[in-house]
Parts: C-alpha cells; structure tokens; sequence
C-alpha cells in the first residue's frame, strides 16, 4: 500500500442469525447444527465520512417473510434477529444518525444483506451493474430463488445507485481486477463469482490492518484454508456452482500472497468470534 493510502476505522457488528447444517456450509464438515451471523462493517474514511458494508439483517425481515412464497425463505432459514441488533439501531453508540452514513457497499442482493437498506433513506448505494441487473425485474418465485425479497429494496434504490461495470482496476493476486472507491487506495472492490451474480468483496486498510471482506464467496474460513468448497446441494440456490469453486481457489491464493490480511467472510464463525467485539 502506498504511503498517502489512509486508513478507515472498523468495527464489524452482528445483526442476527440463522442456523445451517455445518456439512452444508463446508463440504465434509459435521452434522451439527451452527450459528451463522450476518455481519456487516461500519467504517469511517478520513475524507468520505461513514460508510457501511452491507446492511445484515433488520426486524423487517418478519413483515416481508410473512407471506407466501416468501414464508418459505423463513423456514428454510430459521432467523434470529433482534430489533437492537439492527445496523440502525446500533449507530446510536457511536453517535450517529442513519443520514450521517453516505455511501452503502452493497455485496450482492441476497436478503440477509440488504433488509436494512431503507433504513437509510439518504445514503447513496454502491454495487455492481450485474448485480443489480440480475435482480431487478424478479418478483415471487424468481426472486426467492435468488434469495432476494424485493420489498426489502428502497423505492428510489436506482435513483441513488453508483452501479459499477466490469472492473478494470490494478488486480489483487488470484482475484484480479479491482474497483478503488475513493482513488486512495483505501477501499478497493472485487469481483467475487459466482454465489450471486456480480457479487463483490471490499479490501479495507483499516486501523488495525487489512480487511478483506468477502460477502458470501465461503461460508466458512475453512473453505479458503482447506480449499473445500460448500456442498453440493447448495449449489441450487447459486448463481454459477462453477465460479463458487474457482472463487474459493483465488481466494486460497490471495491468503497465500497476502497472510497480511484478514479475511471476513459474512456468516463464517471463526471470523465472528475474532472480528466482532463483545
Ligand atoms: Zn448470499
Ligand atoms: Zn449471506
């Protein structure tokens, strides 16, 4: 990282969970049952003000899963969420207001990502072209195949969307090119294949080092270590069952080049007990 590159402060928050079979989310893992939070970073940019990764959960995830066909997302994910643990409700201990949050990271459309977007009525939104191509025009059923629930996506989502094309920017090793938010160096976007279309990860310098958040690519760190993707039968609900194994191997190699930097994906256990604070 270059001298001028500023750092951001982070602090990753828990916004709730749901319980998966952990030989769903790791491949030969055990049969038991865990605990995969939503998490989500709130960060702060020197220049840029605050900004987020993500939104996790939100208590409206009861009204919008209420009913049919969106009542079977609930069952296939029993949720845990609380209204305290609400990206919007946790802003109070560090002194701010939903509209002091500019610039919202959206990593893909998935409902455990997004149901706290209209929380914030002011932010502008950041995500990919394909992204949000891909979820647009999808109602009922082809949307909930997609895990996107379409009334959790502010009205006025495209008026205040930076949607991004392909990117073009210097590459990380093994993930290619990246999309550098700022121009500082601080906050660079990549592409992340594969379990959502154009779905995207964030290397943040932070205070305390680098982070890669890496949205939904794994489930759980051990993917990346072990090279073991997630089990097949997930693959249903994938957007490219190819791309999800290839993303995994880029990303053991850029742990391999880059032991520097943390590596946050959003639902792995191992990673919220380091990353989230008591
Ligand atoms: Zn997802
Ligand atoms: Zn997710």
């Amino acid at each position: 990282m270059p001298d001028h590159t500023p750092t951001v402060a982070c602090h990753v928050l828990d916004t709730g969970y749901c319980l998966a079979h952990e030989n769903m989310v790791l491949r030969g893992g055990k049969r038991t049952s865990i605990q995969c939070h939503s998490i989500v970073a709130l960060l702060h940019h020197p220049q840029q003000g605050w900004l987020l990764w993500d939104t996790g959960y939100a208590p409206r995830m009861w009204d919008v899963t209420a009913r049919w066909p969106f009542s079977l997302y609930r069952r296939a994910t029993p949720l845990h969420i609380q209204p305290e643990l609400a990206v919007i409700a946790q802003l109070d201990r560090f002194g701010l207001a939903p509209a002091d949050v500019r610039t919202i990271i959206v990593s893909h459309f998935h409902a455990d990502h997004i149901a706290g977007l209209r929380d914030f009525p002011r932010s502008t939104f950041v995500t990919t072209e394909a992204a949000y191509a891909d979820v647009r025009q999808r109602q009922g059923f082809a949307a909930l195949r997609r895990a996107f629930i379409p009334a959790l996506l502010p009205d006025d989502f495209a008026d205040r969307a930076q949607l991004l094309p392909r990117f073009s920017g210097p590459a990380l090793p093994g993930l290619g090119a990246t999309h550098d938010l700022f121009g500082d160096g601080s906050l660079l976007l990549v592409e992340l294949p594969g379990h959502a279309c154009g779905q995207i990860g964030l290397l943040a310098q932070t205070d305390s080092g680098p982070v890669l958040f890496a949205a939904d690519s794994c489930w759980h760190s051990r993917s990346i270590r072990e090279r073991r993707p997630p089990h097949p039968l997930t693959y249903l609900f994938v957007d490219d069952s190819r791309a999800v194994r290839t993303t995994i191997e880029a990303l053991h190699q850029f742990a391999a080049a880059r032991p520097d930097v943390r590596i946050v994906p959003s639902h792995c256990p191992e990673a919220f007990a380091r990353e989230v604070g008591s």
